[in-house]
């Protein structure tokens, strides 16, 4: 994941987070609802939260593919839904 190419979003509003330098430079937040973490937690849990659709993205794909094939049978595991504050605009 590249911070350049994916904005981070509030999860709650979807609205791009912004830095709240006023306050504390190394706090990010949300400008409608008001949650905020320190930039550290906020990129680690938008970075979950991508790997987790990239992650379902490829799940998807491969059982696309086992669909076709009749002599394939997928049997991925379910990927457990996350719980996330912050997440990108990823959009596969
Ligand atoms: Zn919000």
């Amino acid at each position: 994941m590249s911070e350049s190419t994916h904005k981070i979003l509030c999860n709650a509003c979807k609205v791009e987070l912004k830095g709240l330098a006023d306050t504390d430079p190394q706090l990010y937040g949300c400008p409608v609802c008001g949650i905020s973490d320190t930039r550290d937690n906020v990129m680690r849990e938008a970075t979950e939260y991508t790997k987790e659709m990239i992650a379902r993205d490829f799940q998807d794909s491969v059982r696309n593919t086992a669909r076709k094939s009749k002599l394939l049978k997928f049997s991925g595991k379910p990927i457990p839904h996350g719980v996330y504050r912050f997440i990108t605009d990823y959009k596969g």
